[in-house]
């Protein structure tokens, strides 16, 4: 094995993960796994990947499509950082999941772009719940009006839940950060049920880093994305 470190560091991740499934009250029976694989190298990345996660996310399209030609075709990866609109139809068809749809004008293209080849593009929506200057997102008090929108009149997005980044705080700060994106969702499906709006079925709450997803399945997160605890600390070039 030429990354010793990487089998133990992923099991320990798994079996917190699990814990946490098994002590927090509002914990998703589901949970999956993502390895933030963003500056890592592809070749340790895919040693990852055969080691068993549920998929791989990536902050950057170009990197992320760079390291997707040098992993397996089974790998799964999702786009979890922010996308430019000039972007958009690079990503239409190569990954599983966009975690950061934050704006009409970016699913207008995405829309679009998926319209155009054939293909139904699956997002969620990113919230900044604690509404930080220094993060993308939409205001939990605009999230409705664009689920609704997008449930109405963009048949090519498939809206499957809700993403954010929690401030980098101590747990106490973080946890209700959590609840909140949580009792988001359950409100939107609530009134996506009043309103007949079927296509609006929001299931995952994609929530939790190496910092705190522990806390964040424990408040019912369904994906969780973990870099540096699972591929060590990040050296940008
Ligand atoms: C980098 C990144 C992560 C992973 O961060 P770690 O602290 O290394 O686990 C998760 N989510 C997003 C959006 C990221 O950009």
């Amino acid at each position: 094995m030429e990354y010793p470190e990487l089998a133990a560091d992923l099991a320990e991740v798994k079996a917190a993960i699990a814990k946490a499934q098994a002590e927090g009250e509002h914990a998703a029976r589901t949970v999956r796994l993502l390895a933030v694989s963003k500056t890592v190298e592809a070749p340790k990345v895919a040693a990852c990947w055969q080691l068993g996660v549920d998929g791989l996310g990536e902050n950057r399209v170009q990197e992320l499509l760079s390291k997707k030609a040098q992993l397996p075709p089974a790998a799964k990866w999702h786009l979890i950082g922010h996308l430019q609109t000039n972007k958009a139809r690079q990503i239409i068809g190569e990954v599983e999941l966009i975690h950061s749809l934050e704006s009409l004008r970016l699913a207008e293209e995405l829309e679009k772009r998926a319209a155009a080849a054939g293909l139904t593009v699956h997002c969620l929506l990113e919230v900044n719940v604690a509404g930080e200057e220094s993060k993308f997102g939409l205001a939990p008090a605009e999230v409705w009006d664009l689920a609704a929108e997008i449930a109405q009149d963009m048949p090519h997005i498939a809206l499957d839940g809700l993403m954010t980044v929690a401030p980098n705080a101590p747990a106490a700060e973080v946890r209700p950060v959590f609840a909140e994106l949580r009792e988001l969702r359950d409100e939107i499906r609530r009134k996506a049920e009043k309103f007949a709006l079927n296509r609006l079925n929001m299931q995952e709450l994609s929530m939790g880093m190496s910092n705190d997803y522990k806390i964040a399945v424990e408040e019912g997160a369904t994906i969780v994305r973990v870099g540096s605890r699972i591929f060590g600390g990040r050296v940008y070039r």
